[in-house]
């Protein structure tokens, strides 16, 4: 079940590309679409339901939230008020289901660009130009020419030039209305019209103000959004590694984003250090089944070593952490490596600063 869904999630994913990219959509359907309705069909038979007749009815069963699916989905690991599209578009429900196929297209390219510049970083020894990269893209998924052509003036973010210019695209067309791009005032991503083409809205789904709105552009100035897959995987949960550094230092701790080229996400602490690992998924079963696949191993120096999940996250899931320590039973209390939010998490620096002063 958790393959066929993970597989549907790419091919949602692959289709909606497609019909962004500004060209008509034409046939064939993506293979993974086209796999995962036969899976499906499959799965129907078994259990007695009727299956999705068509690629076309699948799409409108991705629309749907899982709790009103035909289909028993039980250990699919999803919630039942999630959906694979909300709006026409990939949810972040959908986007996490793909990333943990491990082959989808999105997550090759996110990989490969992030590998690119930390290869670069590193041969010129020019830790702080990765750092400028990763900060670039938290704080501007949107951003004009002319803006860009400002940003990479700066000596650190020059030697990354062409990584930066790769982390864009032009804004899609359905962004631009009467000539203008419409900006969100909580992420400074896009904001896209909804399908009454009148309500224009964030969607980035971990958003910290998605009604706010940004400045407007005037599309002719040549308008660049982030890639979905960097706004996902880099800018989500970028804005929580920033925030925290944030509060470190402000009570005077000492701070390091993404340290040793990004062996995990910040330490604080310069003496026996505590090292962070920042997670921004929706969905914490999902995030259970990441860190199983690919646990955080941290560093030996390391006193204490923390996942930390982001405000946004915590207080849009109920029970959050419960149900993370219990699908992942290395990150229960007690162990070296523990599961917090973000406000235990800092309540636990200013403990420490209390009594080491
Ligand atoms: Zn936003």
């Amino acid at each position: 079940m958790r393959i066929t869904m993970a597989q549907l999630a790419s091919g949602i994913i692959e289709y909606a590309e497609r019909l962004t990219s500004g060209s008509p959509f034409r046939l064939p359907y993506p293979a993974n679409l086209q796999l995962a309705l036969d899976r499906l069909t499959l799965l129907s038979w078994h259990q007695r339901v009727a299956p999705p007749p068509s690629v076309v009815d699948l799409l409108q069963l991705a629309h749907t939230p899982f709790e009103e699916w035909p289909l028993d989905l039980e250990d699919a690991e999803l919630d039942p008020d999630e959906s694979l599209l909300t709006s026409g578009r990939p949810s972040i429900a959908c986007e996490e289901l793909g990333r943990l196929r491990g082959d989808v297209e999105a997550e090759l390219r996110e990989t490969e660009l992030m590998h690119a510049v930390l290869d670069k970083s590193r041969a010129h020894d020019a830790p702080e130009s990765y750092v400028a990269f990763r900060r670039l893209l938290i704080s501007r998924p949107s951003i004009t020419s002319i803006e860009i052509d400002a940003m990479l003036a700066e000596p650190h973010l020059a030697l990354l030039a062409g990584e930066v210019r790769r982390a864009y695209a032009d804004a899609p067309p359905e962004a631009i209305a009467d000539g203008i791009v419409r900006t969100c005032g909580g992420c400074l991503g896009l904001r896209l019209p909804l399908d009454d083409d009148r309500t224009w809205t964030c969607v980035d789904d971990s958003c910290p103000d998605p009604s706010a709105e940004g400045p407007d552009h005037r599309a002719a100035e040549g308008v660049l959004w982030l890639r979905r897959e960097l706004r996902t995987f880099i800018a989500g949960p970028g804005r929580a590694e920033l925030r925290i550094a944030q509060a470190l230092t402000e009570l005077g701790v000492e701070t390091a984003l993404w340290p040793d080229f990004d062996t995990y996400d910040l330490a604080a602490f310069s003496e026996r250090p505590w090292v962070v690992d920042v997670k921004a998924w929706r969905n914490p079963i999902r995030l259970a089944r990441r860190l199983r696949d690919r646990p955080f191993v941290p560093p030996a120096e390391a006193e204490r070593a923390f996942i930390v999940i982001a405000r946004e996250q915590i207080r849009a899931q109920r029970r959050y952490l419960d149900r993370l320590r219990k699908a992942c039973p290395p990150l229960r209390s007690g162990q070296r490596l523990v599961a917090v939010s973000e406000d235990q998490f800092l309540d636990a620096v200013r403990r420490r600063t209390e009594t080491e002063r």
